[in-house]
């Protein structure tokens, strides 16, 4: 079958959206296993990742810059700066991390505040 670019950025965008908003959830002060979940999700993710090339340059990417996971800044400031790895080979613009603040909003309030959640 043909490589088709518009479905492969599309599926890029929305994994980068996830994954942007999904840190930025990450606990302030993770646990032990916290950290270790977010690890394992990451290298499990770049081994499962539907296009097999931007996968494999991912995992390039992990081996130079291992995922920071020690608090929510530190995995949502690694996962900017992979991001922004990525842009410069597609040239494409890089992105402020600074500004990476309330950009990722996942929409679902304090629900994690809730008794019994
Ligand atoms: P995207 O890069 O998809 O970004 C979406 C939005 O996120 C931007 O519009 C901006 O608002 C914001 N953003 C941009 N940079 C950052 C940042 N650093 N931190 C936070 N937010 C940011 N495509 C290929 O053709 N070849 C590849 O090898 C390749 N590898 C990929 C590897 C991974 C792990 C992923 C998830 C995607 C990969 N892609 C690859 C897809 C590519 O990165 C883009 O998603 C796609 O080209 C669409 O680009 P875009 O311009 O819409 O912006």
């Amino acid at each position: 079958k043909l490589e088709n670019a518009t479905l492969k950025a599309e599926l890029g965008r929305a994994t980068w959206k996830f994954m942007h908003t999904m840190v930025a959830r990450f606990p302030e002060e993770p646990s032990k296993e916290e950290r270790k979940t977010l690890e394992t999700f990451i290298y499990l993710f770049s081994r499962l990742y539907p296009c097999g090339d931007c996968a494999r340059h991912f995992r390039g990417l992990l081996s130079k810059y291992p995922p920071q996971t020690s608090s929510r800044n530190a995995a949502a400031g690694w996962l900017c700066f992979v991001h922004n790895q990525v842009n410069e080979r597609l040239k494409k613009p890089i992105f402020d991390c600074n500004n990476i603040g309330d950009f990722y909003d996942c929409g679902c309030g304090d629900e994690d505040k809730k008794k019994g959640d």
